[in-house]
């Protein structure tokens, strides 16, 4: 464990928004500086620490990081395992290779939901046309087909429908991958929980999430069920435990029309489900994971508002803040690309009644 003293230095494996506002978020830590690495030009977070423009398999950039650092963490969860692991045998690595090994891949991660006791939509793994054909005798045709690894904003996924299995098969790229029964939920929540070095796991309220095409657009916190919200911390004790994790843990939820939490995914890192957190909580998920892995402690989660986070997807509006200088525009400073986060806007109100009505007039500037 590390203990917070003089000046430590904290490599970052990505250098994403979310990179980014790590190092912005946690400014008010004192003796804590970043290095990140990432293999493009001019990352988000390369406007606000040092950044090495490098592949994560750089066995000198890697190196580098386990003389200067006092730990590394991570960003983005496909950063290879080989890589972590690394590191790991000569610094702490904070999540640790196994805990993103399993994030990484969807059948390990469901594998490790129902070890766990926490239930998921039926799935079958699927490596072959004989085996799609299989599993959807199985599971019906009301069903997806996602790739195991590298799936993300609904990227990777084919609904099976009415559609011939062996196109399916074809225009997923014949990858390794899981089939599984479409979910008919209310809703969707993520939990949002922090894991200290002592086992500790304090908590954010749930988070109700609003998708498009496999998109997060939006999200309002806090979705208040006190049910819900215990049946969702035992579960996500149960699993950040099995995989040892120090740092913050992502976990996402469907609800079903008898008020069911179904398990989803994960994310072994601060998750766009958690910004909402920089306006509207006392200590931020970014703040929060930083002093976690760190050694630093993290009080109880409080908020004093309702909370709304919107995406800003492929273009930037021009004109959000002439509509209403009450929120807060985050400019991740992307190249402006169909249906890439480029930005979010965040805004608190007392009355919840107000808040969702500001998200309506403004989901009609945005999408
Ligand atoms: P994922 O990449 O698995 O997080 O999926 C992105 C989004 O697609 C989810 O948040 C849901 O809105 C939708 N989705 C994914 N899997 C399912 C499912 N089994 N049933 C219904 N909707 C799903």
């Amino acid at each position: 464990m590390v203990i917070l003293k003089d000046n430590i230095l904290i490599g970052i494996l990505g250098g994403g928004q979310l990179a980014m506002m790590m190092v912005e978020m946690s400014a008010k830590l004192k003796h804590i500086e970043f290095i990140v690495v990432d293999p493009s030009d001019s990352p988000p977070a390369s406007k606000v620490a040092n950044c090495i423009k490098s592949e994560f398999d750089n066995k000198e950039v890697l190196d580098k990081l386990i003389n200067e650092c006092s730990l590394v963490t991570i960003d983005f969860e496909n950063v290879p395992a080989e890589t972590l692991k690394y590191l790991e045998k000569k610094i702490p690595v904070y999540p640790g290779s196994y805990a993103v090994s399993i994030c990484q891949d969807r059948l390990k991660e469901k594998n490790l939901f129902n070890k766990s006791n926490v239930p998921t939509t039926p799935y079958e793994k699927v490596d072959s046309l004989e085996q799609l054909e299989n599993a959807v005798n199985i599971i019906g045709r009301d069903s997806i087909l996602k790739s195991r690894t590298l799936g993300y904003d609904g990227k990777n996924q084919q609904f099976i429908g009415k559609n011939k299995l062996d196109e399916i098969w074809n225009i997923s790229g014949r990858k390794s991958s899981i089939l599984e029964k479409k979910v008919n939920f209310k809703t969707e929540v993520s939990l949002i929980g922090i894991n200290t070095h002592d086992g500790e796991k304090i908590f954010y309220p749930l988070v109700e999430n609003f998708h498009n095409n496999g998109i997060l657009n939006y999200s309002i916190a806090p979705y208040k069920n006190e049910t819900l919200q215990k049946k969702a911390e035992s579960f996500y004790i149960n699993i950040s435990n099995s995989l040892n994790y120090v740092g913050v843990l992502v976990i996402e939820f469907f609800i079903d029309s008898n008020d069911n939490l179904i398990a989803n995914e994960m994310a072994p890192r601060v998750h766009n489900s958690g910004h909402w957190t920089n306006e509207g909580a006392n200590i931020n998920q970014f703040e929060a994971h930083i002093s976690a892995i760190s050694g630093k402690k993290v009080n109880e989660i409080k908020l004093s508002e309702n909370s709304a986070m919107i995406n800003i997807l492929s273009k930037m509006p021009k004109n959000i803040l002439s509509y209403d200088k009450s929120i807060k525009v985050y400019d991740y400073g992307k190249k402006e690309r169909i249906n890439r986060k480029i930005g979010h806007l965040s805004f608190i109100s007392k009355d919840r009644k107000t808040l969702l009505k500001k998200v309506e007039s403004i989901k009609k500037i945005i999408f």
